[in-house]
């Protein structure tokens, strides 16, 4: 591939590769289109059709979909002057398309911007062989032959799996300009983690949707799947989550500390109402948040300090200063950080619209 990669291109061809969320909620599609010139912003880059009829977004019989370049990104596969753009999804009659929760969540942070929002987002997922078994797990079942009882942050082919896949992913996710934070394996084997942020407003998403396409798309080289369903390998073994830290400068000045708590308290009276949304697939969702592996159950809203089996967690370290961010762990591995954004800001801080106006500063 390096021999066709170092053919150099006639200086008015750039390829673009377009990347959006299908209808699934967590598959994600990309096509090239070859431009004249490089779109360095999101709006320099043109929109474009595709058949939303194959994705899940729309019936053949009205099948032209929408994509509207939201972010531009460097392409750490073909390098400069190339771009991935990524894009949300409209349909035809020009509405946002149900899968879209980018505009529901850019419109909160563009709303709340005074309040600075920050947002450190903990990406975890499993890597699997095409058979869709775990990676390096043994063939039909098995257990306990896969030992995990090292694996966290581990070393050693016995506890962890497919590491060059990280060393590429976090190099390649610099280069396209991620706010790409760190990573570590995780409890279970041939299972990691990443992390996007400490970022402001609508760009954690934006990365953390970008790092997971970069993550899928760099696998790929390697004939491996990666997945972020909650449980995937069943009841016995750990879930997957998306843990999303959250700050507002109310929380982070001096004081914040009882301000979080008020979040809190809105965040356990909307409960039930996130965990709908919280996963592509609430069954999931469920299965994971059982009370066991370091998680709250499903139904039963919890918060602490330093507790990682609580809803909500809270660093000792802010208990102490009486200022910082809290911790929301319920998210499946396989959420919209898009829509877990948005409704945080619209819970903790309020809805886009106002409803009923905002006092002059
Ligand atoms: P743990 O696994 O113990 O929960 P990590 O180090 O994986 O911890 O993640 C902590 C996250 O908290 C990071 O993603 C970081 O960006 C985020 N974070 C730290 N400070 C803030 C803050 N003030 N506001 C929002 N997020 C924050
Ligand atoms: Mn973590
Ligand atoms: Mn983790
Ligand atoms: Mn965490």
């Amino acid at each position: 591939m390096d021999r066709y990669l170092r053919l150099p291109m006639p200086c008015n061809k750039v390829l673009a590769t377009y990347v959006w969320i299908d209808g699934s909620g967590i598959h994600l599609r990309n096509k090239d289109r070859i431009l004249s010139c490089t779109p360095y912003t999101a709006e320099a880059a043109p929109n474009w059709a595709f058949d939303g009829s194959s994705t899940g977004q729309a019936s053949t019989d009205n099948s032209d979909t929408i994509l509207k370049p939201a972010a531009v990104f460097r392409d750490p596969f073909r390098l400069e002057p190339h771009v991935l753009v990524l894009c949300d999804v409209y349909r035809g009659d020009g509405k946002a398309d149900p899968s879209n929760h980018r505009k529901f969540c850019n419109d909160l942070c563009e709303f709340h911007k005074a309040e600075e929002p920050w947002f450190g987002l903990e990406q975890e997922y499993t890597m699997l062989d095409i058979d869709g078994w775990g990676l390096g797990w043994p063939k039909g079942g098995g257990f306990p032959a896969v030992n995990y009882e090292f694996s966290y942050c581990g070393i050693g082919a016995k506890y962890v799996a497919g590491r060059d896949i990280i060393e590429a992913h976090t190099r390649s996710c610099l280069y396209a300009g991620c706010d790409f934070e760190g990573t570590n394996a995780e409890v279970m084997y041939a299972c990691w983690e990443f992390q996007i942020g400490t970022t402001v407003g609508i760009k954690a998403a934006d990365d953390m949707w970008m790092a997971r396409y970069l993550m899928t798309r760099i696998a790929e080289d390697y004939g491996v799947d990666i997945t972020y369903h909650p449980k995937p390998m069943g009841p016995k073994h750990p879930g997957v989550g998306m843990h999303h830290n959250f700050s507002t400068k109310t929380m982070r000045s001096d004081g914040g500390y009882k301000f979080i708590e008020e979040c809190v308290k809105k965040l356990e009276a909307n409960h039930m109402k996130h965990m709908k949304r919280y996963s592509v697939d609430e069954q999931g969702n469920r299965m994971r948040l059982s009370g066991k592996f370091e998680t709250a159950p499903f139904e039963k809203f919890s918060w602490g300090v330093a507790n990682r089996k609580s809803s909500i967690r809270i660093q000792r370290s802010v208990k102490a200063k009486g200022k910082g961010f809290f911790e929301d762990r319920r998210p499946a591995g396989d959420c919209d950080p898009y829509l877990v954004c948005g409704l945080l800001l619209d819970t903790c801080l309020g809805p886009a619209s106002g409803g009923g106006g905002r006092a002059c500063k």
